[in-house]
């Protein structure tokens, strides 16, 4: 049965959840430790993305933790980030040592079988609360038993792909509906369906979102919106609210982007360079 309460995600509730930076006496500690777990030979990009996001939308901390291949990147990208390595050219043991307010899982990590085996057992010692995208997802359509591993209220941010390889294929809107409720109700989590209009599904509501264009259809966007949920709840922001101010947030940076660039010319790398605009005109 499909939920009773529908709400579309505008201007008038992103303002209602922003929580302004006003204390004085706060430290980088005050705005928690987001921990971005991901990264392979070749995708080392999308967990940079991510951390960056992270960052620029105010975590006063981010570690990444990465294969060893990807130090010298992450560390070169962005010199703000901390960064932990894992095996050469593949993420294998999660063995992450800090301790981070928030973990973000899955962007390019691969799927192999010594990550999949690693990601299963960093499921069984995990505790934080998760973020968990990309194929950290396809790692939980492989093998349907992690699901039940996940904290509670952890968010999975699938596109569509990523989606049915969760929940099966539907035949019509109303069945996709239907599953995502049953789903989200049988793990305890929230869902973030990605697309236009990107619907943030909890147990007790569906959030449907009301900013964003294809601009945002590019490489690489999927992990800055990871990265913003992320650091959201790195400051204090509930996972509802992280999921559907992110997901707002993220949307009207490709908005404001494209009111005098051409859609074209939106990048993932980008997104960060309009956060500013986005909370300036929410205050
Ligand atoms: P990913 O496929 O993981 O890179 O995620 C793509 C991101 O871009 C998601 O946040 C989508 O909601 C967003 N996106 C892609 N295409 C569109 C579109 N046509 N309108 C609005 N948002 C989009
Ligand atoms: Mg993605």
């Amino acid at each position: 049965k499909l939920p009773t309460k529908y709400h579309y995600f505008t201007a008038q509730e992103a303002k209602a959840t922003y929580k302004a930076r006003n204390d004085k006496w706060a430290h980088k500690g005050t705005y928690g430790h987001s921990l971005i777990i991901g990264g392979s030979y070749g995708k080392i990009g999308a967990p940079t993305l991510s951390a960056k996001a992270a960052l620029k939308i105010g975590s006063g901390l981010v570690t990444a933790y990465i294969p060893k291949c990807g130090y010298t990147i992450m560390q070169t990208a962005l010199p703000e980030v901390m960064a932990e390595t894992d095996h050469e050219i593949e993420l294998a043991d999660f063995t992450p040592t800090i301790n981070a307010t928030v973990i973000e899982i899955g962007p390019g990590m691969g799927t192999s079988d010594l990550t999949l085996a690693g990601f299963k057992k960093f499921l069984q010692n995990n505790k934080t609360p998760l973020v968990v995208d990309a194929d950290a997802l396809n790692c939980l359509a492989l093998n349907k038993e992690l699901l039940t591993l996940l904290p509670k209220n952890s968010i999975l941010t699938p596109h569509p792909k990523e989606l049915e390889r969760l929940i099966g294929k539907w035949d019509n809107d109303y069945e996709k509906l239907e599953k995502i409720k049953i789903f989200v109700e049988k793990y305890s989590i929230i869902l973030v369906v990605k697309g236009a209009y990107t619907l943030t599904a909890t147990k007790e509501a569906f959030y449907f979102n009301s900013t964003g264009n294809n601009a945002l259809a590019t490489a690489g966007s999927g992990d800055v919106l990871t990265g913003i949920i992320t650091g959201l709840l790195a400051q204090g922001y509930s996972p509802r609210e992280a999921s559907c101010f992110g997901v707002y947030i993220h949307g009207r940076t490709a908005e404001i982007y494209t009111t005098n660039h051409a859609p074209e010319t939106f990048t993932a790398s980008l997104i960060a360079d309009y956060l500013s605009d986005v909370i300036l005109e929410l205050q």
